[in-house]
């Protein structure tokens, strides 16, 4: 633990920066952040937004590359079609995902958090800059929600208002656009509002929410809803990179002093001079710039979603007080402490290893799965039929998964096994993209080619003369 650590532990241990004694909320007005940081995270949040936002116009085979229908359970990744059958790789899909994120961020700490995640870079990015250009920066702000409301106040606060929820509309879109694709949310928006009522409502949930949430609920949705954000304290370790102040460097800290006399014969300090200072000047700027309001000084922290503004105004102020940059910085407690800077630790290698296997079993699995899945399961209740002397049945009812973006057609079954033959109970219907057809047919097989009670068949399936699928199956007869 560091010295400042255990200086004002119980302080702000026992708090939280946003929520006062009485448990009321404390709003944060965080100072305007600028520096390099800043201008690299504004451009990486520029790239992110664009792709966001285009993401859901770029089609692959006439379908979205990306999709995840919850209710009608289909998903799409970079265009390949996950339908209900797919579930396992789905499943196996987010646990390596899972172990992904944990595995970054034992070495990378909140790196996400700060560049990457929607709720940071719409908050700091987008909705927060727009606060900074119509109300001004942190302390106008502060005085202008003090003041009694005068007609200047009103339309701050409704010009703000209305660009938020404009702003709120326009990303409940782009979210549903991902849930039910761009096409039917071109509908929605463009059709009379009868036709699409779910549609609509939906929208206008959506909006509200993400309203509510930049406009009021802002950092506690990182402090107290964010899983990630509520799993922190078990997945850093003290080698994990993150945004952190060199306590070694920078304590103990206080006001720049002037310097005293120094004894005239030895050119030595006086004996009075108190002990020399570190780098800290305590201005307090990494306190004032910080969105969730907290005191980095004091370590790592749930709350600090690393977004390196308390990095940019320490180096503002380093540079001009004429000390070294990265007081605060990216760095490990441990190299801070011992001087180690070691990446691949015990947990990082392990980790590693399970991810590898993890992404190796997801690879062999992508590459032997079918676009179209036949299942031939006999129907329940029946044993079999004694045709004649010579042909026993089995009827099996059939189920052709079409996974693909066009439709099959043409569909014909043909039976592999030796000494049988197929009667179907209709007609085989085509099979729409994205789409289930189900069915009936008779397998009649010779007495004399049967192993036994079971004996295994195959079937193969064909669309217009093609073999897109094959299938095995149980087919019962007499004891022999
Ligand atoms: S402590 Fe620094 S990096 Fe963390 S949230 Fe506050 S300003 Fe951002
Ligand atoms: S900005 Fe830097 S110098 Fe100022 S209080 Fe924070 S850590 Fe100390």
């Amino acid at each position: 633990m560091s010295n400042i650590e255990s200086q004002d532990q119980e302080a702000y241990r026992d708090s939280i920066a946003t929520v006062d004694d009485r448990g009321g909320r404390i709003w944060i007005y965080p100072k305007k952040p600028s520096g390099k940081y800043y201008n690299l995270r504004t451009w990486v949040s520029w790239i992110l937004l664009g792709l966001l936002v285009g993401i859901p116009f770029l089609k692959y085979k006439g379908d979205p590359l990306f999709l995840f229908n919850i209710l009608e359970r289909k998903f799409i990744l970079f265009g390949v079609v996950f339908t209900p059958q797919d579930m396992h790789l789905f499943a196996l899909a987010m646990i390596t995902l899972m172990l992904f994120i944990v595995l970054f961020t034992v070495v990378f700490g909140r790196l996400f958090c700060g560049w990457v995640c929607p709720q940071t870079i719409f908050m700091e990015m987008v909705f927060r800059k727009i606060e900074y250009w119509i109300e001004g920066d942190a302390n106008q702000q502060r005085k202008l929600n003090n003041a009694p409301w005068t007609s200047k106040k009103f339309l701050k606060k409704t010009l703000k208002h209305a660009i938020f929820f404009l702003i709120a509309i326009a990303i409940a879109n782009v979210f549903l656009s991902y849930i039910i694709g761009i096409d039917q949310v071109k509908q929605i928006v463009t059709d009379p509002i009868a036709m699409h009522v779910g549609g609509f409502v939906a929208m206008l949930v959506f909006s509200a929410l993400f309203y509510g949430v930049f406009a009021f609920f802002r950092e506690q949705v990182c402090i107290a809803v964010c899983p990630y954000g509520r799993l922190q304290g078990v997945l850093l370790v003290k080698n994990s990179i993150v945004v952190i102040y060199d306590w070694i460097r920078g304590e103990p800290r206080g006001k720049i002093r002037k310097k005293k006399k120094q004894d005239t014969l030895t050119a030595l300090p006086i004996a009075d001079e108190p002990a020399p200072l570190g780098d800290c000047v305590d201005c307090n700027l990494c306190v004032k710039v910080c969105p969730t309001g907290i005191d980095i000084r004091h370590g790592t922290q749930l709350e600090c979603v690393n977004c390196t503004a308390c990095m940019d105004a320490c180096d503002e102020v380093m540079v001009k007080v004429g000390r070294e940059k990265g007081l605060i910085r990216y760095d490990s407690h441990e190299n801070i402490e011992q001087g180690r800077f070691k990446i691949f630790t015990g947990r990082v290698l392990g980790y590693t290893g399970v991810l590898i296997a993890l992404i190796a079993i997801q690879a062999f699995l992508f590459s032997t799965r079918s676009e179209v899945e036949t299942l031939f399961l006999r129907t329940p209740g029946m044993l079999f039929q004694e045709v004649d002397d010579q042909y026993v049945s089995n009827l099996y009812n059939y189920q052709v998964v079409n996974k693909r973006s066009r439709p099959i057609t043409n569909i014909e079954f043909r039976l592999v096994t030796d000494g049988g033959r197929l009667k179907m109970v209709g007609i085989v219907q085509d099979v729409e993209k994205m789409s289930t057809v189900k069915g009936s047919l008779f397998v009649e097989m010779e007495r004399d080619k049967l192993e036994g009670r079971k004996t295994p068949i195959k079937l193969e399936v064909y669309s217009n003369g093609e073999l897109i699928d094959d299938a095995k199956t149980i087919f019962m007869g007499p004891i022999k």
